[in-house]
């Protein structure tokens, strides 16, 4: 493992200093380090240690609890706090900023590297936890709680610049019948199956999710609606067109999809999928295997 990165906030200098040389004894790369809370709020964002060793007493107006508090929504690093003070009300005010550790002055330095060792470990599972919590596990695309979330932001942001955001909705055609026909199984390989045929055409930012059973969604930032067009066409194109093997049968299947973009389509994220959604449903009712837009 790469040696981690540690950044020191500590406004007494000798400690400071002390604190530094034993990190660097026990092999790790200090950083950066502040003397005021207010410093350490700002610098740390950018630099991205993998820890932050937080005095909680701190000079100056900021204590050690409230830069964490402020680092919080800014950077995702684990902070363990370092006090001379055990007290309960102490403890009840540090545990808001949701350390990773708490350090009681003197310490050894064994319990330091303890202390550093598991705070990473720990930040490590939640990180794994976080990104499996918004996949889903059948088809490994994000799932609808993600969508949900990053759509209303990509809206907001698109709003606020000015530029277009498109969003496709994407149906299995005759999907009851594939499953009772082949069997449950050959549909959940088919769910499989495309949700790596959809990934291929995605640009950086677009977003693929699985929506429901057998229903996707696309959501394309910067796209506007000709763009967005044209990919969902070759989406189901390719759809169409890659016999699915399961066993020894080629499985073939063909999408539906509905696709609207913003401005045009509805000034929100519900209002954009509502509009994706009602175009599905008449290319449905067109006869399936086809591409629809919103109407404006
Ligand atoms: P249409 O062309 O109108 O979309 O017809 P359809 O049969 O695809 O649509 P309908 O809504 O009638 O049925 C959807 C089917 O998708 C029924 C359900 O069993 C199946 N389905 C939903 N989720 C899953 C899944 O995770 N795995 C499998 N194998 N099937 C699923
Ligand atoms: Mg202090
Ligand atoms: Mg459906
Ligand atoms: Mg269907």
């Amino acid at each position: 493992m790469d040696t981690a990165r540690i950044f020191v906030v500590e406004d007494e200098a000798m400690i400071a200093l002390e604190i530094k040389d034993r990190l660097s004894v026990l092999g790790y790369d200090v950083c950066g380090s502040a003397a005021r809370g207010e410093d350490a709020v700002q610098r740390i964002p950018a630099l991205k240690p993998d820890l932050v060793l937080m005095d909680v007493n701190l000079a100056g107006p900021m204590t050690g609890i409230t830069a964490a508090e402020q680092l919080g929504p800014l950077c995702d690093v684990p902070i363990v706090f370092l006090s001379a003070f055990s007290d309960s009300n102490l403890l009840a005010q540090a545990a808001h900023a949701n350390p990773f550790g708490y350090l009681v002055k003197p310490y050894e330095e064994r319990a330091l590297h303890a202390t550093i060792q598991m705070a990473l470990a720990k930040h490590r599972v939640e990180r794994t936890l976080r990104a499996q919590a918004v996949i889903d596990t059948l088809s490994g695309l994000y799932n609808r709680r993600f969508l949900d979330e990053s759509l209303h932001r990509e809206v907001a942001r698109a709003l606020r610049e000015g530029l277009p955001l498109s969003a496709a909705m994407l149906d299995i055609d005759h999907f009851k019948l594939l499953n009772d026909t082949h069997g449950h199984d050959a549909g959940d390989h088919v769910i499989k199956s495309l949700a790596l045929l959809i990934r291929r055409d995605l640009r950086r930012g677009d977003l693929a999710c699985r929506y429901g059973g057998e229903e996707f969604t696309l959501i394309m930032p910067g796209a506007p609606l000709s763009d967005a067009l044209r990919k969902v066409e070759a989406v189901c194109e390719r759809v169409r067109d890659t016999p699915i093997a399961y066993g020894t049968a080629g499985l073939r299947v063909t999408l539906s999809a509905g696709v609207a973009t913003l401005p045009g389509h509805g000034g929100s994220a519900e209002a954009l999928l509502h509009a994706a959604d009602a175009a599905l449903y008449a290319a449905k009712q067109a006869g399936r295997d086809r591409v629809c837009t919103a109407q404006q």
